[in-house]
């Protein structure tokens, strides 16, 4: 048995009430971790650097093993780029090279530039027509139940990698789950946390990382999922949230 273990913080209400989103967490876990993985996420939702969480969720579900699908990780490449403009610049012609529209990709960055504030979860938007799919607004969709196979081995193999941060380890287990959906083209995303200014581009083909993709200081962060048209929403959305995933880096016993 593993356990689902996700939180959600905001500042001023919860967030269906209109609360502003501080941060959030996804964790699968065994049942002796728990404890330490919703202590680890409450520290991390007081401390969080876009601002004073008022209101914190902790969901604890249990998951049977045998729901549990493995996926391997998407392999890692790292573009460096003078200042922003040209990181953006080289994150558009990953997309396009994933077959994401030139229509869809100015979209997704309308769409992404044009948030008053930073959403919970992700965006699902046509990979051709660059039209909102998902019917979320402000909420958008979040993924859910994925975590690393082994968690000590992964962080020791990053750390190998020059990847120190959380920041990585939680974004590359994500863009795994999300780039083995159905119909999923590829994925955009930069942080919300003031601090960090990386960002990636993903698909099957692997996962592009982009140091510099926002600017420092900015919390204004966001994800946007590019859809092949004639993808079940509905379907796709069940795997989001709820497929359970475990991803394994093949790479760690090396
Ligand atoms: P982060 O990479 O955690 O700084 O998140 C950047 C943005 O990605 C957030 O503002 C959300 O819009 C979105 N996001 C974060 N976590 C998830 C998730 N689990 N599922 C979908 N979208 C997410």
């Amino acid at each position: 048995m593993l356990y689902s273990v996700r939180m959600r913080a905001a500042q001023g209400a919860a967030h269906e009430a209109g609360g502003r989103h501080i941060s959030g967490a996804e964790r699968l876990v065994p049942k002796e971790l728990v404890a330490e993985t919703t202590q680890a996420m409450l520290d991390r939702a007081f401390e969080h650097s876009r601002g004073q969480a008022d209101f914190i969720n902790i969901t604890v579900e249990s998951v049977a093993a045998e729901s549990v699908r493995l996926l391997q990780l998407l392999p890692i490449t790292t573009i460096d780029t003078d200042d922003v403009p040209s990181g953006r610049a080289e994150a558009k012609l990953v997309l396009a090279n994933s077959g994401v529209s030139e229509k869809a990709i100015e979209a997704g960055f309308e769409k992404l530039l044009a948030l008053e504030d930073s959403m919970r979860g992700a965006m699902l938007i046509c990979a051709e027509t660059g039209i909102r799919l998902d019917l979320r607004e402000n909420r958008g969709v979040r993924v859910s139940r994925m975590d690393i196979g082994d968690d000590a081995a992964f962080s020791k193999w990053l750390a190998s990698q020059g990847f120190g941060n959380l920041h990585i380890r939680e974004a590359i287990v994500l863009a795994t789950k999300v780039a083995n959906a159905p119909g999923m083209v590829a994925e955009i995303c930069w942080s919300d946390d003031p601090e960090y200014t990386a960002g990636y581009a993903a698909s099957l083909g692997g996962y592009m990382r982009f140091p510099k993709l926002k600017a420092y200081g900015s919390p204004l962060g966001g994800r946007v999922f590019f859809i092949k048209p004639g993808t079940n929403i509905e379907a796709l959305i069940e795997y989001l949230e709820n497929q359970p995933v475990l991803v394994i880096n093949g790479e760690e016993a090396g």
